[in-house]
């Protein structure tokens, strides 16, 4: 595959998305012709900061004027997910088990949408683990091309520093909260 790629970006929040999504809005994504964000994230926690977080993607794509799609919160469904792993350090266990799950979900969108590919930004935080990232889309991408995309560091952070995102302190879920 390396043409009329339709892909869906997967997408955490607003300052990790707004390097990748303003590459793609300029199609200098290889291939890449018509993609979609899609913010789904069940696994943030309080709801209210999903809502921040929700709020501050929809408002960076629409400046861009991008496609955007945002499923459901079923934070219960993911916590029932990761059970059993509550005190696992940020990039082990638990965090396997939150990537496919999102990652599964983008998959189903994808087909049921009819897009192609898949890439994420789940791994662009400095307390992320790219290659953890990329494992967890590998094993859950079935019959959808899973896109590994390098974005580009220095346009994410010169986009960061000239906007007024809404910036939080922690990945996402109640057992990350004040461990990073
Ligand atoms: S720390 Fe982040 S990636 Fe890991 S389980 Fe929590 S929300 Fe998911």
């Amino acid at each position: 595959m390396n043409e009329n790629i339709k892909l869906v970006l997967l997408s955490c929040c607003a300052p990790c998305s707004a390097g990748a999504i303003k590459q793609l809005a300029d199609g200098s994504i290889a291939g890449v012709t018509d993609f979609i964000v899609l913010f789904y994230n069940p696994n943030i926690f309080p709801e209210s900061e999903y809502t921040k977080r929700m709020h501050e993607q929809i408002k960076y794509c629409e400046s861009l004027g991008v496609k955007y799609a945002v499923l459901e919160y079923d934070h219960d469904a993911w916590r029932d997910c990761v059970r059993g792993f509550e005190n696992a350090p940020e990039r082990g266990a638990r965090c396997n088990l939150c990537f496919q799950y999102r990652f599964r979900r983008a998959v189903k969108f994808a087909r049921d949408n009819g897009y192609d590919a898949i890439a994420s930004v789940l791994g662009v935080s400095r307390h992320k683990d790219q290659s953890q990232v990329d494992a967890a889309a590998i094993v859950t991408c079935d019959n959808i091309s899973y896109m590994p995309v390098k974005w580009d560091e220095n346009l994410r952070v010169q986009i960061n520093r000239e906007s007024d995102f809404y910036r939080q302190n922690y990945c996402g879920c109640e057992f990350s909260i004040r461990k990073v």
